[in-house]
């Protein structure tokens, strides 16, 4: 899944990336308000974390700007400071949850798999789509029961299948949320990943919608 950071302390933005990233996140980083507010209209992102305190235009003045475009990806807000108004105002802003400096990054790490996956429809972390098993809150993949080791490409593209299975995931959604920077090249193409995921989960598990992307399905053909 892929992340907007917004964040102007750039030490802080950066340990929160590397850890973010350890945990197969996609990452794009913005350090002022101007940057973090056209990012978040013209990309796509499953989930914010957005500072409040922030040059140029302040986190909260993003995010309603954010919501009256009609953006509606889930926003972690952080706050340096303990005031309960600047809560209250990065709620009214449209804010889902919310973390106070200093803070552990495992917990904004829960925080932020909690986010996506309710947005994405789910209530609880075990999501089931036929042999296939995901807990989203630790990343586990199992089929019939057992682990699946994936490299984190494989990780990444089962993970946006199975928070919408039975969906199409349009092929260029896809290639967004899973590739850090450059686009596959061959030995990583979304194809080649495909085919790999398909011998580690079964071929139908995976159907190719020609034109538009890909569906996980839990549906057998015969
Ligand atoms: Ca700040």
């Amino acid at each position: 899944m892929k992340i907007l950071l917004v964040e102007d302390d750039r030490l802080l933005a950066r340990q929160i990336a590397q850890a973010l990233h350890d945990e197969k996140f996609v990452v794009d980083i913005a350090v002022d308000g101007v940057d973090g507010q056209h990012m978040g209209e013209t990309e796509a992102y499953d989930a914010a974390v957005l500072d409040l305190g922030l040059p140029k235009v302040p986190g909260a003045a993003v995010l309603r700007a954010w919501r009256k475009a009609g953006r509606q990806l889930p926003v972690l807000i952080l706050t340096a400071r303990d005031g309960w108004s600047d809560k209250v105002d990065g709620f009214k802003a449209g804010a889902d949850d919310y973390l106070t400096k200093p803070f552990r990054i495992e917990e904004l790490i829960m925080r932020l798999r909690a986010l996506v996956r309710r947005s994405a429809g789910h209530a609880t972390p075990k999501i089931v789509c036929g042999a296939i098993g995901f807990d989203a809150q630790t990343g586990v993949f199992e089929r019939d029961g057992l682990p699946l080791k994936l490299t984190a490409l494989e990780w990444r593209v089962l993970e946006c299948l199975i928070l919408r299975k039975e969906v199409v995931i349009e092929r260029g959604d896809l290639t967004e949320k899973v590739y850090e920077g450059d686009v596959g090249t061959d030995s990583n193409s979304l194809e080649v990943i495909v085919a790999r995921l398909r011998r580690k989960i079964g071929r139908d598990a995976i159907e190719t919608v020609r034109g538009r992307g890909y569906r996980l399905t839990a549906a057998q053909t015969a």
